[in-house]
């Protein structure tokens, strides 16, 4: 547990320090519960986000995207059964005034009533709506109330008509998107594990009822291989929780959730979710209109059952940097100091630099050169330049934020056109000429395996 700990302090820590997350407007004190996300953070983030998009829809010639409003006409909400059944339960200490979601309590502390904090005596539970509610228009009243989404995926179901009419898709198909929502959070803590806002990635999948546990299966198995050979996790640090029947959300007939090992203990990272036919049907109902879908072989008509996927994309950022921080021992150093290298082992997919271009020294030319290498390379790769320090802090600088390959730009590369490309995990150097580079690490990317 300490050791953990200490992880989740130092991941906190160097995520400041680097400029991968800081604290929301932190210069007032902070917000909590809100972060945001610094120049390392926001490519990290979208590089996830990249790899899930062309995973779930170039990937699949049957899954489409859409980018649909956060805000959505209020009834959506009574329909999809959020206004009514988006509750926690929520208990205070008496003492201390901590707040809890009961249902995250030890069930004997809950019971007796006492407060894992101090000790005090805890409330009731009741039940409270995490969904944020905001106005449209001039005036605040009932009539302008309308919600901030909870999730991204009522935004897919209330356009299942128009992607249907539009884009010729047939069943089974699918619909994905990546987008932020926002949910009133009781508790809030574990850095960006659990925030009021946060971002989605979720692709719905449409199928013919009775084929749903075939599809769930099917979902369940693709959503493995991404974590363990897109993402390169390591598949001891996952696992499947099912959901018992008192778990089940509101909407579902199954759902399985992936969880990590994050530094604090295995917590979900996505639900695998059958919903059957419920947001579909309740849609129809709510609006009079019939969202349904015609077989054009068999004439049949039907309500699909949905498939969901529904990952958090901030909170797989959080699993990423768990993932990858690793502090190795590499014995003493020059002066018989202890040496232990930060690393962060990023698959290079994901690493928000990819190469970085240095010049032995600054001057004689070197810098210029190493700046026009590195200017080459900008098609092809997330680039950065320094040539300040060191070389030896300048490549552990780049370790610590995940950067995979490093190249070095010294006097024999004026004469014979040659650079040392270092990689991060095995710090290995190599000497290779420069028209090689791009080949070179575009194959070392497709044929990563971490150490
Ligand atoms: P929990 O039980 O932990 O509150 P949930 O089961 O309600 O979560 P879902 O509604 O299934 O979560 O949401 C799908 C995914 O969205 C989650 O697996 C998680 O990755 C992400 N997510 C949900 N709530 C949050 C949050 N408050 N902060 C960050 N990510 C979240």
């Amino acid at each position: 547990m300490a050791k953990n700990a200490t992880t989740m302090d130092k991941l906190v820590s160097l995520c400041k320090r680097r400029g991968f997350v800081y604290q929301s407007s932190e210069i007032y004190g902070g917000l909590s519960s809100a972060w945001d996300y610094g120049p390392l953070g926001v490519e990290l983030k979208k590089n996830i986000q990249n790899v899930w998009w062309k995973e779930m829809t170039q990937m699949h010639d049957n899954i489409v995207g859409l980018d649909a409003a956060i805000l959505m006409h209020p009834r959506v909400w009574e329909a999809s059964g959020h206004v009514e059944n988006f509750t926690d339960p929520l208990v205070d200490c008496k003492e201390c005034k901590t707040r809890f979601r009961a249902d995250h309590l030890d069930p004997e502390a809950l019971e007796a009533k006492k407060c894992p904090e101090c000790g005090g005596e805890l409330t009731e539970p009741r039940q409270f709506n995490l969904m944020f509610q905001t106005h449209m228009g001039a005036v605040a009243d009932a009539n302008t109330a309308v919600y901030l989404r909870p999730e991204t995926a009522q935004g897919i179901f209330v356009n299942f008509k128009n992607v249907l009419q539009s884009s010729r898709v047939k069943i089974p198909f699918g619909i994905a998107q990546v987008g932020k929502a926002f949910r009133n959070e009781i508790t809030t803590k574990n850095f960006i594990f659990r925030t009021c806002e946060f971002e989605q990635m979720e692709m719905q999948f449409f199928v013919k009822p009775g084929e749903d546990d075939k599809w769930f299966d099917y979902w369940r198995e693709q959503r493995w291989a991404y974590y363990t050979e897109k993402l390169g996790v390591n598949p001891e640090k996952i696992r499947w929780h099912q959901h018992g029947p008192d778990e089940l959300a509101h909407y579902a007939k199954d759902a399985y959730d992936i969880e990590f090992e994050f530094p604090f203990g295995f917590s979900e990272l996505e639900g695998v979710h059958n919903r059957t036919d419920f947001d579909l049907s309740r849609h129809s109902e709510y609006t009079g209109k019939e969202i349904n879908y015609l077989e054009e072989e068999t004439k049949e008509r039907y309500i699909p059952y949905v498939v969901e996927t529904s990952a958090g994309l901030t909170r797989s950022v959080l699993m990423i940097l768990s993932d990858a921080y690793e502090e190795e021992d590499l014995g003493v150093d020059g002066k018989g100091r202890p040496d232990i290298r930060t690393v962060m082992r990023f698959h290079p997919n994901l690493a928000p630099i990819t190469v970085a271009v240095f010049p032995l020294v600054k001057k004689d030319g070197l810098a210029e050169l190493a700046r026009s290498i590195e200017e080459e390379l900008r098609d092809d790769f997330a680039t950065f330049y320094d040539q300040s320090g060191a070389i030896g802090r300048r490549y552990r600088r780049q370790d610590e934020i995940g950067t995979p390959f490093c190249i070095t730009v010294d006097y024999d590369t004026k004469e014979d056109k040659t650079v040392t490309l270092r990689f991060r995990d095995s710090m290995e150097q190599v000497r290779i000429g420069i028209d090689e580079l791009v080949p070179t690490i575009k194959k070392a990317i497709k044929n990563y395996k971490r150490v």
